[in-house]
């Protein structure tokens, strides 16, 4: 049997196409604005919730328990998202020094309004970070449910093999120019989850023979490994072998650090704001696309996903004032 999944998200969510933004590109790009999946919740993460709050559910979980970055999309569309459903989120949030921020912004200030009970952990500890929420889990007197870094588990993927699905329903419409393929799936990589769900997705449902995945963090051999194992977690929930796209990991345009463009990764930002008015963000879409616009040569028409980002953006505009 299939496992069970929320209705959540604000599906389907349109495909846009910009001339502007092919010339900026140098190929055909259809844009999945995943960003509109839903209003504050919105992001890639939301499709993978569907599935694990489902879960959370089944086990009558009162508290779910997840981590990130201080600035995490996921842990913010999490925090949301329990309440929504009546439960408590409690969130293991990396910071520089394990303290808590100067500042409540962006995604941050997202999870105080949802009351949100915040641990802010250092970076080592966060090394051990499922190790973390089990003891949490452990030490609540409420039943709880644990969700993995970004969502990423076989179970979470789901949420992109079905995205999949839907784009395939897209292209039969006729809304990205008619039924064929495209040539590749971009999209950026943090915790290999929507990797894994669309390289099953994309081959399943003939949307695609590739995934490019480009990493915001770690390396492409890191994300590789991670990402056959989520595929692997991912059939055992399908109860089936799958076909997969091939998939290709590039760490080149990862930037400077995680969460820290590069000043042409910023500029290149600006550029594309200001030709279509599509925001993409310095941590994950921005760096992404970015990359597909470096990449040589390229694929010849391209769905993009864009993944959502939009809290953080707002949380810093350090990179970008000096461009404005
Ligand atoms: C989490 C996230 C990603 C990366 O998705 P993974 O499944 O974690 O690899 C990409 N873009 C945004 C905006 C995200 O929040």
């Amino acid at each position: 049997m299939l496992p069970t999944k929320l209705t959540l998200a604000h599906l389907p969510t349109p495909l846009f196409h910009h001339a502007e933004l092919d010339r900026l590109i140098g190929t055909e790009v259809w844009v999945k604005r995943d960003d509109m999946s839903a209003g504050p919740e919105a992001g890639n993460k939301i499709r993978k919730l569907e599935y694990l709050l489902a879960a959370a559910q089944t086990q009558h979980a009162r508290v779910v328990i997840t981590c990130g970055g201080v600035q995490s999309n996921h842990a913010r569309a999490t925090a949301l998202l329990a309440r929504r459903l009546g439960m408590r989120p409690l969130l293991l949030l990396r910071t520089l020094d394990g303290r808590a921020p100067q500042t409540t912004n962006g995604n941050l200030f997202l999870d105080a309004l949802a009351g949100a009970e915040m641990r802010f952990i250092t970076p080592a500890q966060y090394q051990d970070r499922d190790q973390l929420m089990q003891q949490a889990a452990l030490a609540l007197s409420q039943s709880s449910y644990v969700i993995p870094e970004g969502g990423s588990n076989g179970l979470g993927a789901l949420g992109y093999v079905d995205a999949m699905a839907e784009v395939r329903v897209q292209l039969d419409r006729g809304q990205a120019g008619g039924p064929a393929p495209f040539d590749a799936v971009v999209h950026a990589c943090g915790s290999g989850g929507t990797a894994a769900g669309v390289c099953i997705g994309a081959a399943l449902h003939n949307v695609a023979p590739v995934t490019i995945a480009m990493a915001v963090c770690d390396d492409s051999a890191y994300f590789e490994i991670r990402i056959r194992h989520i595929m692997d977690e991912a059939m055992l929930e399908l109860g089936a072998s799958q076909p997969r796209a091939g998939l290709r990991v590039l760490d080149r345009w990862k930037g400077p650090a995680y969460a820290v463009p590069s000043e042409e990764q910023a500029r290149f930002i600006v550029a594309v704001a200001r030709a279509t008015g599509l925001i993409f963000d310095p941590v994950y879409t921005g760096k992404a696309l970015f990359g597909l616009s470096q990449l040589d040569p390229k694929p010849k028409r391209v769905l993009f996903l864009h993944t959502g980002g939009l809290p953080g953006l707002l949380a810093d505009p350090g990179p970008f004032v000096e461009l404005l």
